[in-house]
């Protein structure tokens, strides 16, 4: 079986550093992680075993369009009807498309990602090439379909009684045949009696529910105009979600609501700041005790490389913190992992001990710039580069791995 000898590797839900005698699998599972001492220093580098990412925010269709949002607004850019994505997205042909979304899905491979939460546009159609792209790479895409078009007028939208049409209903039928769940781009696109109908046709069909909120002032304020409620009040009591994104402009209140709701956040601050809008309140957000997730949000907007996010989010935190101990890098880390355990259950673990899944990344600690490193976790959050990733797997299953690197067999 596959083994890998005397290296680091950050094990259990602690994602503590020890150094391991022996990291072996077979097929799908870890069968021998032989746990040594603690180790948080390097003399002179070593293999470093961490768990594999989850990106829990992307939109993975237009990584055909890298950086083509530059000098538009988030409405501009983003918003339905006539938002640069949706215009552009709907010239591409599958066979267009699809080479660009594989090749997407390898890079966050070479990253060091084993699986993301894609808020996929385009309806039925949309899901189904984001499930062809990830069966060709063997990336785990958790689909979370929107609907094609915008199933209610500005009109509509106002009265806020209308419910989901047929057409869309049907639609939405067709996108939970796909998808594993369903996604909105803001709760100010549907009315209240179409979220409590999606809400119980996803429960009832077993799918994860996942929205963008509070990413500007102006989701809060235009669900106040229409509805009397903020954003943020609305998905919890129309939609009840699984996922919330964004939270750049939560206050106090939101924030101590959302913990009170036990929801899971999901933060994209290079994303929020690439389009010029606030950076999301990490530190309350950690004190407040909230299960918190990273992403990279829109292709066309960001690398879809956690590394870089992983980096970014934790010097944020601590500019925040204002203090030379908070956080702990690990608290970042685990943003990227562990904490992805109660929303999607199952196989996805996002830590590593025996007898669980092979779902791992081998990090080159041998590097200049990392291998007499004095705090491990520090570095792995801030120094490691997607050259430096040797290798992922998920489920045993190899997704990258750099030539120079080759596990032993035994
Ligand atoms: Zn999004």
């Amino acid at each position: 079986m596959p083994e890998i000898r005397d290296c680091i590797v950050l094990q259990g839900p602690a994602l503590a550093p020890h150094r391991c005698g022996r990291f072996a699998w077979r097929d799908d599972t870890i069968t021998a992680l032989e746990v040594g001492a603690p180790c948080v220093r390097l003399e002179a580098g070593a293999l470093v075993v961490i768990p594999g990412l989850y990106n829990s925010h992307t939109h993975m269709g237009d990584s055909c369009l890298p950086d083509g949002a530059t000098g538009l607004t988030l409405e501009q850019g983003f918003f339905r009807p006539h938002g640069f994505k949706y215009r552009e997205l709907a010239k591409l042909t599958r066979e267009e498309h699809l080479p660009h979304v594989i090749n997407h899905l390898r890079y966050m491979a070479r990253t060091g990602t084993v699986a993301h939460l894609d808020f996929r546009e385009q309806g039925p159609y949309g899901s189904e090439l984001l499930r062809a792209a990830a069966q060709a790479t063997g990336v785990d895409s958790v689909i979370l379909g929107q609907f094609n078009g915008v199933p209610f007028d500005d009109a509509a939208l106002a009265a806020n009684h209308t419910p989901l049409p047929p057409d869309s209903r049907r639609e939405l039928e067709a996108i939970m045949d796909v998808a594993d769940g369903f996604s909105e781009s803001t709760m100010n696109d549907l009315t209240d009696s179409a979220w409590r109908e999606i809400r119980e046709l996803t429960k009832q069909r077993g799918k994860l529910r996942a929205i963008h909120c509070l990413e500007n002032a102006g989701y809060r304020d235009v669900s106040l105009a229409r509805t009397g409620r903020g954003d943020l009040v609305r998905a919890l009591e129309l939609f009840d979600p699984d996922i919330i994104v964004h939270l750049t402009v939560a206050n106090a209140a939101e924030i101590a609501l959302l913990a009170a709701s036990g929801k899971t956040g999901v933060l994209n601050p290079r994303a929020n700041a690439n389009l010029g809008l606030p950076l999301p309140p990490v530190r309350a957000l950690l004190e407040a005790g909230i299960n918190l997730l990273l992403g990279t949000d829109n292709g066309l907007l960001n690398s879809p490389n956690l590394l870089a996010e992983l980096d970014f989010t934790y010097k944020l935190a601590k500019s925040q913190y204002g203090d030379a101990l908070a956080p702990d890098p690990l608290a970042i880390l685990r943003m990227a992992t562990v904490n992805i355990r109660p929303v999607l259950g199952g196989d996805h673990h996002g830590q590593l001990a025996t007898g669980l899944p092979a779902t791992f990344v081998v990090l080159d600690f041998h590097q200049p710039h990392l291998r007499a490193t004095r705090h491990l976790p520090a570095s792995v959050v801030t120094r490691v580069t997607p050259e430096d990733v040797l290798a992922t797997y998920r489920l045993g299953r190899e997704l990258y791995r750099a030539e120079k690197f080759e596990p032993a067999n035994t």
